[in-house]
C-alpha cells in the first residue's frame, strides 16, 4: 500500500522531468569542487564571499572545539548556553546596530519559529509570492491569514493592505534578495506601507548579509533603513560560509522569542564552534571589504555577458543570476552538458520555482577568477546556441 504509493509519486515526478538527486562533493566548498571524483567549477554555491573553506574559520572552529567541546547538550534555556553563542549575539546586535540578537540552528528553524510565535488566527501576513518556502511554512503553521501579494508589486500590496480590517494586527515579510531570481525587494516603499498601515515589517536577509550594503550589514544598509525594519532575520550559512541564523531586534521582541518561538525552545543549541566559525566569518567580512568588492565586480561582468548573449536573466541585480530555460527537462539538459564541460551549475525546477519558469541558477563567488568566468561564458553560449535559447 505504501509502496505503491511512493512508487506512484515518484514515478509521476520522473515523469515531469523533475526527479531530484544529492550530488556527493568530497573535499571542501569552493570556487572549485570535486563531485563524483571530478574537479568541476563551481557555480551554484551560496558561498559568495568563499569564506566557507577559509583558514581563519576552521580555527575559529577548532579553537572552539578545543575550549568548548563539541555538542551544546541541551537546548540552550536548560544548559546548553556556551560563551560562544553569546559572543555571536553580541557580535550581531552591535554589527546590525540593533539592541540585540538570538541565534537559531538554522534559517528554516528561525523563519518558523519567528512567525508562528508573533502570529496567529486572526492577524494577517502580506507576503511576496516569491519568499522562501522557510517564511510559507512559517506563515502555515501560525494560522494566521496568509495574503500573497504579487512578485515586488507595491499596488498589490497596498490593495491587499487597504482592505484588510484595521484594527487587525498586520506583518509585511519579505526576502531581501530573492532566492531563485536574484532581484532585491523594494523595502524603502514596503517600510512606507507599512508606516501607512499601521504593520510590523520583518525582512529575511540570507541573500543579502555580506552581499548588500557599504559595510556588508545587508538590505537594511543598503536603502539606509537602519532602525525602521522591526525583525531583521538572516542566516550564517551563505556569505558568511558558516551555518546557523539570527534574529536582531529590539529587547523586547528577543525576550518574546526566547519565551514563546518553539523553534528555538525545543531543540538543542547550536554546537559552540558553528557559533565561533560564524563571528569569525562576520569579522572577516568587516575587515575585508575587498572580497564583496570582488564579488560584485564578477557580478556584473557576467550579468552584462549573459545579457549580451541573449539570454534571460530575468531582473536580477545580484549574484544570484537565474538564466531562464523554462522548460524542466531542457534546465537539466543544460545543467548536464556544463557538467561535461567541467562547470557545475543546478538546474532549479518546479516545484522551488513557478511552473514552466524552470532556469539554471548561476551564482557568483568573489574568488572566481577572470579565467573561469571567461571558461563559463564560451561554454554556457555554445550550449545556449545548441539548446536554441540564444
Ligand atoms: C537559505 C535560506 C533560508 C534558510 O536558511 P538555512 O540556514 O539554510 O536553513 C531562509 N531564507 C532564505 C531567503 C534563504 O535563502
Amino acid at each position: 500500500m505504501t509502496d505503491t504509493f511512493l512508487n506512484n509519486t515518484l514515478t509521476d515526478i520522473s515523469n515531469k522531468g523533475l526527479r531530484r538527486k544529492i550530488r556527493m562533493i568530497s573535499g571542501s566548498q569552493g570556487r572549485k569542487i570535486t563531485i563524483d571524483g571530478r574537479a568541476v567549477l563551481n557555480f551554484c554555491s551560496n558561498n559568495y564571499l568563499g569564506l566557507a573553506d577559509d583558514d581563519r574559520i576552521r580555527t575559529a572552529a577548532f579553537e572552539s572545539i578545543k575550549e568548548e567541546g563539541f555538542g551544546a547538550g541541551a537546548s540552550r534555556l536548560v544548559c546548553g548556553n556556551l560563551q560562544s553563542h553569546a559572543r555571536l549575539e553580541e557580535k550581531m546586535a552591535q554589527f546590525k546596530g540593533s539592541e540585540r540578537c538570538l541565534l537559531f540552528s538554522t534559517g528554516y528553524m528561525a523563519n518558523v519559529g519567528i512567525i508562528s510565535s508573533l502570529f496567529g488566527r486572526g492577524d494577517l501576513i502580506f507576503s511576496d509570492k516569491l519568499n522562501h518556502a522557510s517564511i510559507i511554512d512559517g506563515i502555515l503553521l501560525s494560522g494566521a491569514e496568509y495574503k500573497r501579494y504579487h512578485h515586488v508589486n507595491m499596488e498589490s500590496l497596498e490593495a491587499m493592505l487597504q482592505a484588510a480590517p484595521p484594527l487587525a494586527r498586520k506583518l509585511i515579510i519579505t526576502d531581501s534578495v530573492f532566492s531563485m531570481d536574484g532581484d532585491i525587494a523594494p523595502l524603502p516603499e514596503i517600510v512606507a506601507l507599512a508606516r501607512k498601515y499601521d504593520c510590523m515589517v520583518m525582512v529575511d536577509e540570507a541573500h543579502s548579509l555580506g552581499v548588500l550594503g557599504k559595510t556588508g550589514k545587508g538590505s537594511v544598509e543598503h536603502f539606509a533603513l537602519e532602525g525602521q525594519v522591526d525583525i531583521q532575520m538572516g542566516t550564517f550559512s551563505k556569505a558568511v560560509g558558516s551555518f546557523g541564523a539570527y534574529c536582531c531586534g529590539s529587547k523586547k521582541l528577543i525576550d518574546f522569542l526566547i519565551n514563546k518561538a518553539r523553534s528555538f525552545i525545543y531543540t538543542t543549541g547550536l554546537p559552540p564552534s558553528i557559533a565561533a566559525a560564524s563571528l569569525k566569518g562576520i569579522e572577516i567580512i568587516e575587515s575585508e571589504p575587498d572580497r564583496r568588492q570582488a564579488l560584485w565586480e564578477n557580478t556584473n561582468f557576467v550579468q552584462r555577458a549573459l545579457k549580451s548573449l541573449g539570454f534571460n536573466t530575468l531582473n536580477t541585480n545580484t549574484p544570484i543570476i537565474p538564466i531562464q530555460v523554462k522548460d524542466a527537462q531542457l534546465s537539466v539538459n543544460f545543467s548536464e552538458k556544463l557538467f561535461e564541460a567541467g562547470i557545475f551549475v543546478s538546474a532549479i525546477r518546479p516545484p522551488t520555482v513557478p511552473v514552466n519558469s524552470a532556469r539554471l541558477r548561476v551564482t557568483l563567488m568573489a574568488t572566481h577568477t577572470q579565467d573561469d568566468l571567461q571558461y563559463f561564458l564560451s561554454h554556457v553560449e555554445r550550449i545556449g546556441k545548441e539548446l536554441c535559447l540564444i
